[in-house]
Formats: structure tokens, sequence, C-alpha cells
């Protein structure tokens, strides 16, 4: 197997001050093309620290990619590090600095000592010009790994990874073991229930393996297949698909780049229905949520942020009465606003929702985090009472989903 290594290069890295976008990137890319990253290295601008990098991954790795500190100022010395630890004299590249004479002339500028020394690369290296910037990026073999420079700048380096890393890397992509994933998107089921449901998949399906990861309040499980044959790597993943829908059941609403407001917009398409919604905390989020799908106007007829007391009761129309005796945050109250929205709107289906995003409470002494929703539709009325006890934002989410997970679970 090839390993491969990143390193990357910055005090801005370590400071904080910059968030490394240029890895995950590369990450990604290489994983799909069936070179994993194994490690990701990140160093200061400093020589011995930088010099002990390299030589570490000329150690360990086939491939090194090292990213940032090729270009013109004090603190960029890659090349310098690189030709240190591979034991050779920088030498200068003539058509570098040719091709840099040329683009600042063409800016009335002169070349200077700073760019003479952009042009300055490990003797032995192969030379790759540059044309997004001005740093060249380069190529060379120290110990194990083959070791591909490139600039930091995320335009620069990107474009020179498409452009020349990548097909550099055909050889090994092509003798990489295959590998496709996917990805079940749940709702409603923890992460651990998720775990103990697919427990023994791994060991049913030969070379699948399981993982997980959240992006609240949703967890998807990756089912990840890897082999040579590349029909049967399909099939065991359609199989590993079938086996872990069935565990998981109806917690699971779509696969790969399907939303949980895809799922609910394709089921309310196949029901020909139509729906609104009410709503107190979310202000809008259900119906924002419900929006995100081109063509949501097939069903998504409107939505009214009833936030204020009154409002819920001069324009959603709610009993006087019943507010003053129940409160707003209540099931009664959640109940009635999806009755209301529904008739408001003359749709087939309205949600609701009220409660407490927090951080401070209100006069009923409920816990901040007590929500609300309900679901009025032609075979009735449902509600449910929910407690989050998050942050504000978290329970303004979590609350707009538990609504629309109520309608998505009626229209199954
Ligand atoms: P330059 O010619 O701009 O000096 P360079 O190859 O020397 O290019 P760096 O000096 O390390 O690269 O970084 C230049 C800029 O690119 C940084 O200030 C930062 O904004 C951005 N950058 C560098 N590394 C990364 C990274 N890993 N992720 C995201 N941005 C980065
Ligand atoms: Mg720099």
């Amino acid at each position: 197997m090839t390993r491969v290594e990143l390193i990357a290069t910055g005090d801005e890295l370590l400071n904080g001050v910059i968030v490394d976008t240029n890895s995950p990137w590369l990450m990604e890319r290489l994983a799909a093309r069936g070179l994993p990253v194994a490690q990701k290295v990140m160093v200061r601008d400093d020589r011995p620290a930088i010099v002990e990098a390299l030589r570490s991954a000329s150690l360990r790795s086939d491939i090194v990619v090292v990213s940032g500190g090729l270009g013109p100022t004090a603190d960029d010395f890659t090349a310098e590090c690189a030709a240190a630890t591979a034991g050779v004299p920088l030498e200068l590249h003539q058509a570098t600095l040719d091709a840099l004479t040329v683009r600042m002339s063409k800016r009335g500028l002169t070349v200077g000592e700073n760019n003479r020394r952009q042009a300055m690369v490990p003797a032995g290296a192969t030379v790759i010009a540059n044309r997004f910037g001005t740093a060249p990026m380069f190529e060379m073999t120290i110990g194990r790994g083959r070791f591909f420079f490139l600039p930091g700048v995320p335009r620069e380096l990107m474009g020179l990874c498409e452009e020349e890393l990548f097909p550099r890397l055909a050889d090994l992509v092509a003798a990489a073991p295959l590998r496709r994933v996917r990805y079940l998107r749940c709702y409603g089921i923890a992460e651990s229930a998720l775990d103990q449901a697919l427990a023994g998949l791994p060991e049913a399906v030969a070379g699948l393996s399981v993982s997980f990861r959240t992006t609240l309040p949703e967890n998807h499980v990756g089912l990840t297949v890897t082999g040579s044959d590349a029909a049967e790597v399909d099939e065991k993943l359609q199989t590993a698909t079938v086996m872990a829908r069935e565990r998981i059941g109806t917690a699971c609403f779509g696969v790969d780049g399907q939303t949980f407001a895809d799922a609910i917009g394709g089921l309310l398409r196949r029901a020909r229905a139509t729906v609104a919604t009410a709503e107190s905390l979310t202000a809008g989020l259900c119906a924002a949520l419900l929006a995100e799908p081109p063509g949501a106007s097939d069903y998504l007829k409107g939505a009214l942020v009833a936030y204020a007391d009154a409002v819920k009761e001069s324009v959603l129309g709610l009993p006087v009465d019943l507010l003053a005796r129940e409160g707003a945050v209540s099931e009664a109250a959640a109940v009635e606003m999806a009755r209301r929205a529904r008739a408001l709107f003359g749709v087939d289906y309205a949600v609701a929702c009220t409660g407490l995003a927090g951080p401070a409470g209100d006069a009923s002494g409920q816990p901040v985090g007590t929500v609300f929703t309900a679901l009025s539709g032609p075979s009735g009325d449902e509600t449910k009472k929910h407690f989050f006890g998050f942050e504000r934002d978290r329970n303004r989410r979590f609350a707009a989903y538990a609504a629309l997970d109520a309608l998505r679970r009626r229209l199954l």
C-alpha cells in the first residue's frame, strides 16, 4: 500500500490565524483516487523543524506533498530545507527566473534578490512551472519518498494539483484498490444505537468497513467497500446498503446526497400533498428547510412565523383563553397552531412548533430546550413534547427537524 503523507508549513497555521484548508481538500481527492493520506504533519516556519519533518517523511512515506514556504519572503525557505535534507546544493533554475523576469517586466517591475531566491531549487529536482503564480512547484526523491513541493496559496495549490500532481500519480491510482463509499443519512437515532444495529455487518460482507459521522441533528453511516473488481465492489456495496437499511429502519431517510428536505419533498410529491408551517421558536426554519430542494413550490404553500403570543391569537387565530390557560409553550398551543395553519393555508398537512430556545426561560418555569411540535393532517392531529437542552442555535435546529420528522413519518 502506498503510504501518503502531507506536510503543511506556516506559523499562521499553528498560531490559529488561518485554518489549514489545503489538507482536507487534498485528502478528499487523494482518498477518492485510492491513495488515502496516512499522516499529516504541520510545522512552523523554522528551518530545523522543517528539515526534521522532511527527514522523517523520507523514512516512512512513499508520496509526500509539502505545501507552503516557496514564496519570496524571509519566512519562505522550504526549498532550502529540502536541499539540506537531501544533501544537495540549491541551484538557480534559469527558466523560472526568466519567466519571473517576463512576468514582472510586464508590470513594470525589475527582478530583485528576493525573486532570484525564489528561482533557487534543490539540485536534481524536477521543476514544474506554476501558471497560477510565481513560486515554482518541484518534485524530487528523498529516501523512500517522492516529494512534491507546492505553494501554500490555496488557489495555486489546487490548480497545480489538478493539472500537475494528480496526473503524475496516475500509475499509482491505476494500481490502487478500488474504494467505494456510500453514506446512509439518519435522523432520530443515536450513534451508539446505529453502532449496535450494524454490529457484525463488516463480518457479513467481505471488504466492508463501517464509519460514523455526525452533522447535527443527523447521524450518517459510511459504508466503504474496497476490492479489485469494480462489479464485485458495487455489488457488495449494494448488499451492504440493503442490509444496513433493513437494520436501521425508518430512521434512515436518505442515501449520499439526498438531504432530509429532499426525502420529505419526495414523500409529499408522491402523496400529491401540500404543506404549510406555523412556527414560533424556529421562526421559519421549518419552512426554510422544506424550501431547500428545487421545485419545493409544488408542495410548500406558505409559512407563518407567529412569534409573539398576540400574533398567535390575532393572525393565526388561537383562542385567547387557550394561551392564557395553557401557555404558549404547551401541547395545546402546538396542536392549535398546526390546525389553524392547515385551515389558513388550505393545505393537506401543517407542522407547528413552539418552545423555549433560550438562553432565558419564560414565566411558565419549564426548562430551556422544552419544545412542543405538532402535525395536523387528513388522518388527524398529533403532538409531541421534546427536551433538547442545548444552546439556542441547536435547540431551534433540533426543533425544526423534530417537527418535520413527524411529517416524514406520517407520509412513509
Ligand atoms: P507566497 O508566495 O504567497 O509566500 P508560499 O508558497 O510561500 O506562497 P505560504 O507563504 O506558506 O506559501 O502561504 C501563503 C498564504 O497561503 C498564507 O498566508 C495563507 O493565507 C495561505 N495558506 C498557506 N498554507 C495554507 C493552508 N495549508 N491552508 C490554507 N491556506 C494556506
Ligand atoms: Mg510565503
